[in-house]
């Protein structure tokens, strides 16, 4: 999401290294037993950056395009794109 590459700061032992990130919070779910998760819809991969901020205040959840119009506001814009 922030473009965050592992392997481009560690190496190749770092490759593919990603936080899964629960689009709809589970503690949301009800019915915890009978909810199928569809990964293409209810999860996304995001840098253990990003998803420290997406939880960042739990009081007040944060979604995915939250996170992305905070990062565009930010004052440092230099590694900003729309990678994932
Ligand atoms: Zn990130």
């Amino acid at each position: 999401m922030c473009g965050l590459r592992f392997e481009e700061r560690y190496g190749e032992f770092a490759r593919e290294y990603m936080h899964v990130h629960h689009k709809t919070p589970l503690s949301q779910i009800d019915d915890h037993q009978n909810h199928r998760i569809i990964p293409e819809a209810d999860l996304i991969a995001v840098c253990p950056n990003c998803h420290a901020m997406l939880h960042h205040h739990p009081d007040k959840p944060c979604d995915i395009k939250t996170l992305q119009q905070l990062m565009k506001d930010a004052p440092d814009k230099s590694d900003i794109n729309d990678r994932n």
